[in-house]
C-alpha cells in the first residue's frame, strides 16, 4: 500500500449515489476521521477537480480518491485510465468502493491502478469498521476523541442486505434494549435505511430503536411485537408504491404517525400524502439528524393531541348516547346549526346528522309552545339568563307529539356581548311529563269519586274572581251542597255502601251540569259547583235541577232498603266586591244551612239568616 508519509488532510469522493456520499460522510465523522471530504458525482467531474478547472479552481489536490464504480458519464474503470494521464495527480492513491465482491470486478480494477478495493458493506457499523481501517492504512487523521460507542440504534440492526440477496424481512432491535422510541422504517432501498437510522443516531437528546422492514406485506406480524410511535415510510415498496402507500399504510396504523420519505422534491405530491393521512413527509436527499428527529417529535405530539381530542369526543358521543340526549350547535352569526342524529330523531326532522338554519325548529315546535321557548332563548341570547332551557311539545312527521327539554349556553359572543355560537342538547321528556301530568290530575282529583277536589275548586273560584275584575259584567254561581241524613247510609248499611252512595252522588250531580261548569267533592258527604257565566235566577234553576235529578236517581247498589237519596243545596252568586273565594263559601254554606233548617231537600238562595238549627233524627 502507498501509504503517504504526511497526514492526508484532503479526500476526494467520487460517487453518484447521494445516499452513499452521506452514508461516507457520516462514517468519517463516526470514525473520527477529520480529513476534509470533497464530493463529485462521476469520473468526469473529478478530473476537472483535479485539472483545478472551474468550478474547482484553487481546491487543493486530494491525497486519497475514494471511487465508485458504477456512475454515469464517466465509470470508475475509465476514470482510472485517464487519472494516469493527469501527470500532477497520476500518484495519488485511489481506494474503489465498490457494492460489487466479483473477483472480476476486484481484479479490473487493480490492473487499472487502484491500490485498495473495498466492498461497500450493506451495515453502517461495519462501514464505520471499514473506514477506520481505511483511514489507518492511509494515514488519514483521526480525533481520537470523537468516536462514540456504537449507538444502540445502529449496533442492534443485523446486517442488512437486498432483498434479492436473502436479506431479513425485518430488523428489530434486540429484546434487552428498546428504551428509545420505537421507530418502525418501511423502506426497500438498504442505503436509505441506513441513512435514517443513522441519521436519528446522530440525535444527542433522543434514543430511537428502530425496527426496520422492506414491505408492508410484514408489517402486520412486526405489529405482534412492536407499538411504533411513529412510522416512517418510503413510498415506493415492492408491494406497493406512491399515495397508494399512504393510504395503505394508514389503514394498518390506524393512530400511529405515519412520516413519508418522499424521493419526489415535489410540493404537490407530499400535500397529497398529507391529505391521504400523512403526518408530516421528509424529502430523502436532505435528511438530516435535526429535520428527522423534528419530523418524528411534532408527528408525536400532534398524534397524541389527537388521540385525546378523539377521545374527549367519544367520551362526549358516549355521555350524549348514554344520556339518550340530542345535540346543536349554533353559529349564530352565520346561523348556521349543526345537529347530531340523534337530535334529528328527537326532533323527527332528520335521520343523520347534519346542518341548516335555527328556524328548522319551527317545523317542529307546537305552535302553542313556541312563543313560550322563543321568549326563554331570547332572553338568554340577551344575557338576562345565564343558562337557556325550556320545555316544549313538537309533532313528528308521524304526527306523533313528543315532550322535549332543550337546555343550552352561549359559549361565545363578540366584543359588543352579542351572542355568536350557542351550544345545547336535547331531551325527550315525554314519559316524564305524562307522569307530571297524571301526579298534577291525582293532586286535584278526589280519589273516590273522581271529581276535583278541594285544591283544584278554590283555584278554579279564584279564577273566577279574577275574571269578575277584568270583566264587571262576568258572573258566576256557587251551590253547596249535602246529602241529607247521610249518616243513616253509613249506620245502616256500613261504610262502603255509604262510600257507593258517595260515588252515584257525584255521578249525579256531574251529569246534570253543562259542559265546563265544575261540581268538586269538598270533603266528607260535601259537594259544591261552579257555574259559570249564570244569573242569579239560572243559578238557582241550575240548583233544582240537581236536587231534582238527586232525588230521582236509582240507587246503584244492592240496598235492602231502598231509601233513596236526597240533597240540600246553599246557592250564591259570586261578587265583585267579595275580598275572596271564602266570602262566597260561607255565603253558600248558610244559605245551605238554612235549607237544612226548612227541611232539606231543597234549595235556597244566597244565605239567608239562620233561622232556626237543622232538625237533628
Ligand atoms: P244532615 O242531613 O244534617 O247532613 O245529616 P248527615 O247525617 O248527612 O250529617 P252529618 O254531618 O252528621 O254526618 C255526615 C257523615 O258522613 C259523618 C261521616 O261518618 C260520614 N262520612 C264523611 N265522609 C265519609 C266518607 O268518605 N265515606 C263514608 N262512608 N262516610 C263518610
Ligand atoms: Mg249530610
Ligand atoms: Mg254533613
Amino acid at each position: 500500500m502507498n501509504k503517504s508519509p504526511d497526514p492526508v488532510t484532503e479526500v476526494l469522493l467520487v460517487e453518484d449515489e447521494p445516499a452513499d456520499v452521506h452514508l461516507t460522510r457520516m462514517a468519517f465523522e463516526e470514525a473520527g476521521v477529520t480529513a476534509r471530504l470533497h464530493h463529485v458525482e462521476d469520473g468526469q467531474e473529478a478530473l476537472r477537480f483535479l485539472s483545478g478547472e472551474a468550478p474547482y479552481a484553487g481546491v487543493p489536490q486530494p491525497g486519497l480518491i475514494l471511487l465508485d464504480l458504477n456512475m454515469p458519464n464517466m465509470g470508475g474503470l475509465e476514470f482510472l485510465e485517464r487519472l494516469r494521464e493527469l501527470d500532477h495527480a497520476d500518484q495519488i492513491p485511489v481506494v474503489v468502493l465498490s457494492t460489487s465482491d466479483l473477483d472480476r470486478d476486484i481484479r479490473t480494477s487493480r490492473q487499472h491502478g487502484a491500490a485498495d478495493y473495498v466492498v461497500k458493506p450493506l451495515d453502517m457499523e461495519q462501514f464505520c469498521d471499514r473506514v477506520q481501517r481505511l483511514a489507518e492504512d492511509w494515514n488519514l487523521p483521526r480525533d481520537e476523541a470523537i468516536p462514540a460507542p456504537p449507538s444502540p440504534a445502529i449496533a442492534r440492526a443485523r446486517p442488512l442486505a437486498t432483498p434479492d440477496r436473502g436479506a431479513p424481512e425485518r430488523t428489530t432491535p434486540a429484546a434487552n434494549e428498546g428504551k428509545g422510541v420505537p421507530v418502525l422504517l418501511v423502506e426497500d432501498e438498504p442505503g436509505d435505511a441506513d441513512l435514517v437510522r443513522f441519521g436519528l443516531r446522530g440525535s444527542a437528546r433522543e434514543r430511537f430503536d428502530v425496527t426496520w422492514v422492506d414491505r408492508l406485506s410484514v408489517v402486520p406480524e412486526t405489529l405482534k411485537e412492536i407499538t411504533p410511535a411513529v412510522v416512517l415510510l418510503d413510498l415506493s415498496l415492492p408491494d406497493s408504491t406512491g399515495l397508494e402507500t399512504v393510504r395503505a399504510a394508514r389503514e394498518l396504523f390506524r393512530d400511529t404517525p405515519v412520516v413519508v420519505l418522499t424521493g419526489y422534491e415535489d410540493e404537490d405530491f407530499a400535500l397529497k400524502a398529507l391529505e391521504v393521512g400523512a403526518a408530516d413527509y421528509l424529502v430523502k436527499g436532505r435528511i438530516e439528524t435535526p429535520t428527522l428527529v423534528r419530523a418524528i417529535r411534532y408527528a408525536r405530539s400532534r398524534a397524541s393531541l389527537e388521540g385525546r381530542i378523539r377521545e374527549s369526543e367519544a367520551r362526549m358521543a358516549a355521555a350524549l348516547e348514554g344520556a339518550n340526549l340530542g345535540l346543536w350547535d349554533w353559529r349564530i352569526d352565520t346561523d348556521a346549526m349543526f345537529h347530531d342524529h340523534r337530535w334529528g330523531e328527537l326532533t323527527g326532522l332528520a335521520t343523520e346528522a347534519g346542518t341548516g338554519p335555527v328556524a328548522l325548529w319551527d317545523q317542529a315546535l307546537h305552535p302553542d309552545d313556541r312563543e313560550r321557548r322563543d321568549s326563554a332563548l331570547q332572553r338568554h341570547l340577551r344575557g338576562d339568563t345565564s343558562r337557556y332551557s325550556s320545555e316544549f311539545r313538537v309533532r313528528h312527521p308521524s304526527g306523533a307529539e313528543a315532550w322535549l327539554l332543550d337546555a343550552g349556553q352561549v359559549i361565545e359572543r363578540d366584543h359588543q356581548q352579542r351572542a355568536r355560537r350557542m351550544v345545547g342538547v336535547v331531551r325527550d321528556i315525554t314519559e316524564h311529563k305524562r307522569l307530571e301530568q297524571r301526579l298534577e290530575t291525582l293532586a286535584r282529583t278526589d280519589p273516590l269519586t273522581g271529581l276535583a277536589n278541594r285544591r283544584l275548586f278554590m283555584d278554579e273560584l279564584e279564577r273566577e274572581y279574577a275574571r269578575m275584575r277584568r270583566e264587571p259584567d262576568y258572573a258566576a254561581g256557587l251551590l253547596m251542597l249535602d246529602i241529607d241524613h247521610f249518616k243513616r247510609f253509613n249506620d245502616q248499611y256500613g261504610h262502603e255502601i255509604g262510600d257507593q252512595v258517595l260515588v252515584e252522588f257525584a255521578h249525579c250531580i256531574a251529569a246534570s251540569l253543562r259542559a265546563g261548569d265544575r261540581a268538586a267533592r269538598l270533603g266528607g258527604e260535601e259537594f259544591a259547583i261552579l257555574l259559570h257565566g249564570i244569573s242569579p235566577e239560572d243559578a238557582e234553576h241550575t240548583a233544582e235541577r240537581v236536587r231534582a235529578r238527586v232525588e230521582a236517581m236509582e240507587p246503584q247498589t244492592e240496598r235492602p232498603d231502598t231509601a233513596g237519596v236526597t240533597t240540600s243545596i246553599g246557592v250564591t252568586i259570586l261578587c265583585a266586591d267579595d275580598r275572596g273565594a271564602d266570602d262566597a263559601l260561607r255565603r253558600a254554606d248558610d244559605a245551605l244551612y238554612a235549607a237544612k233548617s226548612r227541611g232539606r231537600n231543597c234549595v235556597v238562595v244566597n244565605g239567608s239568616t239562620r233561622e232556626e238549627e237543622p232538625p237533628k233524627d
